[in-house]
């Protein structure tokens, strides 16, 4: 599976949006108001983008926000197409209920690659069981929890605190502090999610 190793400010820098990789410091150290120039581009473009570009630009940004291949990816757009809902509104609402979004919302792990090893090495659980798939599709009911002894840990530390100053959880998650685990209440509403793009483009470029 190819990986992503060069610096993740970097893609930020391209898509011209903070994409929230880097965990705590991208609240207090953005490199994004410093160097806003796209890499490896001395000068802007000329002219206006073209319709294909337009929509590539925001399926990259939505995919490089949830950290996902692009064959993950695109399934997930194919089975957001077969939903009986909009299928932008399916595809928000499939990703921000993956499990590893679901616990990076709960305000332990302020970036999506946290919240994804915290699930990998088997420190989350659904219902009392561990879960260590990171794209395990979280429903309305259940509760996720966290192994508490991570408190101790100065990553989750700071991660809860950032969450507490923040205080950027959402409504369709009730957190429970003391025993690190949420219940996700309901299906998020759409200005709930935390994407903030056009979902519509995505489904264009895919329908190509
Ligand atoms: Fe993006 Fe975070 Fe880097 Fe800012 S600090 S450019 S938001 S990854």
């Amino acid at each position: 599976m190819a990986r992503y190793t060069d610096a993740v400010c970097k893609l930020c820098r391209r898509e011209q949006q903070k994409l929230f990789l880097k965990g705590d410091k991208c609240y207090t150290k953005c490199i994004l108001e410093k160097r806003p120039g796209i890499p490896g581009m001395a000068k802007p473009q000329r002219g206006k983008p073209s319709a294909f570009s337009i929509r590539l630009r925001e399926k990259q940004k939505l995919r490089r926000m949830i950290q996902m291949n692009e064959r993950p990816f695109e399934r997930a757009v194919t089975n957001a197409t077969a939903a009986r809902e909009a299928s932008g509104d399916a595809l928000l609402r499939g990703l921000e209920l993956r499990l590893d979004n679901i616990v990076r919302r709960m305000g332990v792990a302020t970036s999506i690659k946290t919240s994804r090893q915290l699930v990998l090495h088997g420190h989350v659980k659904i219902g009392g069981k561990v879960v260590d798939i990171p794209s395990y599709p979280v429903k309305p009911g259940t509760v996720v929890s966290v192994n508490v002894k991570l408190k101790e840990n100065v990553g989750v530390k700071l991660s809860l605190e950032t969450a507490k100053k923040l205080s950027n959880r959402p409504a369709f998650l009730e957190f429970d502090e003391t025993a690190l685990s949420a219940k996700v209440l309901r299906i998020p509403e759409r200005g709930e999610t935390s994407f903030p793009i056009n979902d519509q483009l995505i489904i264009e470029y895919y329908s190509r």
